[in-house]
């Protein structure tokens, strides 16, 4: 038990390494691809802190050369889940009982291996499976993930902290317990550290997991668990399963225990998980905590005062890196017509630079998307666009997946604003651009908050006060996280909690307390110093 009232050291962003050429980082990440690409790996489940193989085994490779082989993970069944159930029931108690000093400190040294050395090797790990270049890995399964740990830490310590006032006599005293049950936590592929902090913030609280990632990002979920187990987890806090996600689900979802589902991925699977929940609602102890990031339709609105080659870098930057596989990719653009022809000769300009390939050559910027499932649509929605006459297509339009999924980086131009690449969540790199008149600005607003049944990420590009103010006040409820002159990407912890309502999710912002509290259920407990010994009150006595 604690002696003392503890501060967790303040926290501050990790910085980026630059990798620029001639730096130490650069050729540390180097080797570390090189030296990850000769060996193929096996990698098993980790349950209950020992390493489960089944002979089930799936083979992996980076998405930008899919005949090399990086390994293979072991694929597990019901019966594993149920393991793993029974393991995160197991260590529950004692991972409670735990001082809180005492978990801090294991995901604070957990941010600081990674901050060091693992650093190239996560890195690695992202740029081989997901396809991301050296920067996007850095600021995702670095920086993100680094930070995401230690300001949590910091944010579990505030919540600690929050108590209620006390009348003369009696202390009143706020418990933060963790959910009576386990959390089950399901993670995307497009993000290292989304697919660590899902798992690692309800454990910070006390709870522990289930952890389920993307098929496609297992090679990179080894590394994370590999650093929770150096940091000094105990043994079946976070149980990490290979298990088809229906599968996975059959069983958890029917689980008395079932306390909490910490999910990011689409809207649909979100959608279908809570209809299965609230089937099963009559099954569970509590009712459990459904938080869930989801997909988006993000917009870049620009006013007739916006400057046109700050647009076009927005626009470049916030729809193409990471081949625009990111929830707060721009994927529709609103120009008005007085400075289209510039923006489009800016945008000509930068995608005409733009390289495509390899992340392991450090000079291209777009790399390939994630497999052959996202391949097939991203093309099959530029085919239809190919074919339409209401749109055209004005830069890209030309994909290959004989090496790896290569899309080249896509802007098309709709007659219609509501053109289906306008609505639809597309997780590609496909922007399409709709061209107003500057008169109709206010109508565009309403285009733009009506146009898509997501509110994840957006943004406006004005020099005009007035222009800014009306799309901050007309698209409130848009986007959970609105850029003011800036690309709708590139959310840092710390600084711009992260989130969308409507159809992208519970908006309950990862990398801020306002999440780690849905991994808590308070006790109020009211400690009376010297009780009364009279049941009467003084109103009662006679005139
Ligand atoms: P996805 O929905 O295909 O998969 C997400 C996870 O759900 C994976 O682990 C998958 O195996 C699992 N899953 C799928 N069906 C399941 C089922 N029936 N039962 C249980 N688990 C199931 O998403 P993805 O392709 O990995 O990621 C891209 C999506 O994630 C996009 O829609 C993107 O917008 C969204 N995303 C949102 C945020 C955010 O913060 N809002 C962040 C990253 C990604």
């Amino acid at each position: 038990m604690p002696k003392g009232n503890y501060y967790i050291p303040a926290p501050t962003n990790e910085p980026v390494l630059t990798y620029a050429p001639g730096t130490a980082e650069r050729e540390e990440l180097k080797d570390a691809v090189a030296s990850a690409r000769k060996v193929e790996i096996d990698i098993p489940m980790f349950i209950g802190g020992k390493e489960v193989k089944t002979g089930k085994t799936i083979k992996m490779s980076p998405p930008y050369d899919h005949q090399h082989s990086l390994g293979q993970f072991h694929e597990g069944d019901a019966s594993h889940v149920q393991q793993a159930i029974d393991a995160a029931m197991a260590a529950k108690q004692s991972w409670e009982d735990m001082a809180w000093e005492h978990r801090a400190s294991i995901f604070l040294k957990a941010a600081d291996l990674i901050a060091g050395p693992y650093r190239a090797k996560i890195n690695a790990a992202t740029m081989l499976s997901q396809s991301k270049n050296a920067f996007q890995a850095e600021i995702d399964a670095a920086c993100e993930f680094i930070d995401f740990l230690r300001f949590n830490a910091a944010y579990m310590q505030d919540i600690y902290m929050e108590q209620p006032e006390s009348a003369p006599g009696i202390w009143n005293r706020l418990e933060y317990r963790p959910l009576e049950g386990f959390v089950f936590a399901i993670t995307p592929f497009n993000f290292t550290a989304i697919a660590g902090n899902l798992p690692a913030a309800p454990a910070l609280m006390g709870n522990t997991v289930i952890w389920k990632p993307s098929y496609t990002q297992v090679y990179s979920a080894q590394v994370i668990m590999e650093v929770f187990k150096e940091a000094g987890l105990p043994d079946g806090v976070i149980n990490l399963i290979f298990v088809d996600g229906p599968v996975a689900g059959d069983v958890v979802f029917k689980h008395k225990d079932f306390a909490g589902l910490h999910f990011t991925g689409s809207t649909g699977v979100f959608k279908h998980l809570w209809k299965t929940i609230g089937e099963n609602i009559d099954l569970y102890r509590s009712y459990p905590r459904i938080v869930g990031e989801t997909g988006g339709k993000d917009f870049v609105v620009a006013h007739e005062s916006a400057h046109p080659q700050e647009v076009a870098t927005g626009l470049v930057r916030g729809a193409f890196e990471f081949q625009g596989q990111k929830c707060s990719a721009a994927s529709r653009a609103y120009i008005p017509s007085n400075i289209w022809s510039d923006v489009k000769d800016h945008m000509g300009a930068a995608l005409s630079e733009i390289s495509m390939g390899t992340p392991e050559d450090f000079t291209n910027f777009v790399n390939a998307v994630i497999d052959k499932k996202a391949f097939d649509k991203i093309a099959a929605y530029i085919d239809q666009a190919k074919k339409d006459s209401n749109v055209e297509v004005l830069f890209g339009g030309n994909y290959d997946d004989s090496v790896g999924y290569f899309i080249e980086p896509t802007v098309l131009l709709a007659k219609d604003p509501k053109y289906t690449t306008m609505c639809e969540e597309i997780f590609g790199p496909v922007l399409t651009i709709y061209v107003y008149e500057p008169k109709d600005f206010e109508a565009t607003l309403e285009l733009v908050d009506e146009t898509s049944p997501y509110a994840l990420t957006g943004a406006i590009f004005s020099r005009d006060r007035e222009a800014i103010e009306l799309a901050a006040r007309r698209l409130r409820n848009s986007a959970g996280n609105f850029y003011i002159n800036d690309k709708p990407t590139g959310a840092v912890v710390g600084q711009q909690p992260f989130g969308g309502a409507r159809g992208s999710g519970t908006n309950d912002k990862a990398g801020a307390s306002m999440n780690l509290l849905r991994w808590v259920s308070a006790r109020t407990i009211k400690e009376t110093f010297v009780p009364p010994k009279n049941y009467r009150y003084p109103f009662l006595d006679k005139d």
